[in-house]
């Protein structure tokens, strides 16, 4: 247990004042949860522009074209795709809905990538019609799909292919014979990949643009990606043997891990980036293909630990274990409605308390909600002090990827604000939904 904040974990910015309260950009979490409420996801804007600028500044080279784009599924509001669009990176969306932030954001639709297993007739329709760069396909049905609403728009839209090469990296892991038995992509072994190469070349309103693949999340290390771009580059080489068509572009995926806990330690940008575009040079060498432009669409690595989540303490109640300790079930005004990560996932995370500093006894804690689950857990194991009491603030760090965007109206709560904090001025991302908002959905009420 400690109150210091690991600068792995936490956002840049982030440190004490001298009443011990954290602060981000200056600006103190009490004073933010005074003003918007909690539970508060805060982000510090500096630090998303400047992971944003690393990651762009990571891929330039001399002798590669390169394009980084933010999955905007991580979290995205419209002031966070034009932060990272005026830092140079396009948007990835996985949604009409996605699209429409992005372009509520002001974003040039050819900066646009749309992803999705399921894309609806309407997803896609929209994607033409505002010119989305590139359409990535994942399935053969979705081909004839987009042929149809191409070619009625009048328009050749670039696609990607979506391949699964039998790779999945998780953080140290990466499992080379993954099984297939999952729902995204076109799969090489099964050949419904070439067939999918074999239908966009026949079809007039679609355009091969490149190959697309995406291993996994909370990736630590480059292995995953040489075995991925091994066996993409095989089929690269198979494309132009049977088409003659030289791929022209190679989106690698994102997935590149972050910290979430002490110990947690991926490979820093540089030297992920240099990594990745040896493998490239090197695979593209082996089987004698120039090397395409290469994307790379990073979520969780931009938006993660820039954010933190403030909740107030509720409830705290000493709970005797087989073994004999005590543990502190720490409730807090969220939970799995605002963080689901930890019961999807098992996730782990950091926390401390964030309105002062205590020199309380160490107590082994759990952080949970007020959800009507027991797997309703923020998080798992951690120590918090003997001293912690209702009314504190407790921060949790990194939560800024893949929390406030799936968050839910489980028992009918409300969800948090996003706010931004930069120079000690902060300002709403997205506003508190408030119980009117809920109540507004009820077709009883109407
Ligand atoms: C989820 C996803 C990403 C981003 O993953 P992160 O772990 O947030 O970097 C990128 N590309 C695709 C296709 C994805 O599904």
């Amino acid at each position: 247990m400690s109150s210091e904040l690991d600068p792995a974990i936490w956002p840049a910015s982030a440190t004490r004042n001298s009443a011990g309260e954290i602060t981000i950009a200056g600006l103190s979490v009490t004073e933010i949860a005074a003003e918007y409420g909690t539970p508060v996801f805060i982000f510090d804007e500096a630090d998303v522009r400047k992971r944003a600028r690393d990651y762009v500044a990571a891929f330039k080279v001399d002798d590669i074209e390169t394009s980084v784009h933010y999955a905007g599924k991580a979290f995205i509001t419209t002031k966070i795709a034009q932060w990272v669009n005026q830092e140079g990176l396009g948007i990835d969306v996985a949604s009409a809905g996605e699209l429409e932030v992005a372009l509520r954001a002001g974003i040039d639709p050819a900066q646009i990538v749309m992803h999705g297993n399921n894309k609806s007739v309407k997803d896609l329709e929209r994607a033409v019609e505002v010119g989305i760069g590139r359409v990535v396909i994942d399935s053969l049905i979705e081909i004839e799909r987009l042929n149809s609403i191409a070619s009625s728009a009048g328009i050749v839209q670039q696609v990607l292919l979506r391949l699964t090469v039998g790779v999945e990296a998780h953080t140290h892991e990466a499992i080379s014979t993954a099984h297939e038995d999952q729902k995204f992509g076109l799969s090489v072994a099964s050949g419904m990949a070439m067939a999918a190469v074999d239908n966009v070349m026949e079809s007039d309103a679609l355009s091969l643009a490149g190959l697309h693949s995406h291993i996994g999340s909370q990736i630590f290390d480059a292995s995953g990606f040489e075995l991925a771009t091994h066996r993409v580059v095989d089929f690269a080489a198979q494309i132009k043997q049977r088409h003659g068509l030289t791929v022209s572009e190679l989106d690698v995926g994102g997935g590149m891990g972050i910290a979430y806990v002490a110990g947690d330690d991926p490979l820093d940008v540089t030297t992920m980036a240099k990594s990745i575009l040896d493998i490239v040079r090197t695979e593209c060498a082996r089987v004698k293909i120039p090397v395409p432009k290469i994307s790379v669409e990073p979520g969780r690595a931009i938006i993660g630990n820039p954010g933190i989540t403030v909740y107030e303490v509720g409830t705290i109640k000493p709970v005797e274990l087989d073994s004999g300790i005590t543990r502190h079930y720490i409730s807090v005004d969220g939970g799995m409605s605002d963080n689901i990560r930890t019961a999807l996932y098992d996730a782990e995370y950091t926390t401390t308390i964030a309105n002062r500093v205590s020199t309380g006894m160490p107590v082994i804690s759990r952080v949970v909600g007020k959800h009507c689950e027991s797997g309703d857990i923020v998080v798992r194991d951690t120590q918090l002090p003997a001293d912690i009491r209702p009314g504190d603030l407790l921060a949790v760090a990194a939560t800024g990827a893949y929390c406030r965007s799936m968050a839910s109206n489980y028992n009918h709560i409300p969800r948090p604000a996003a706010v931004c904090v930069n120079e000690g001025k902060s300002q709403v991302l997205l506003r508190r939904e408030t119980i009117e908002d809920l109540l507004a959905l009820d077709g009883g009420l109407s």
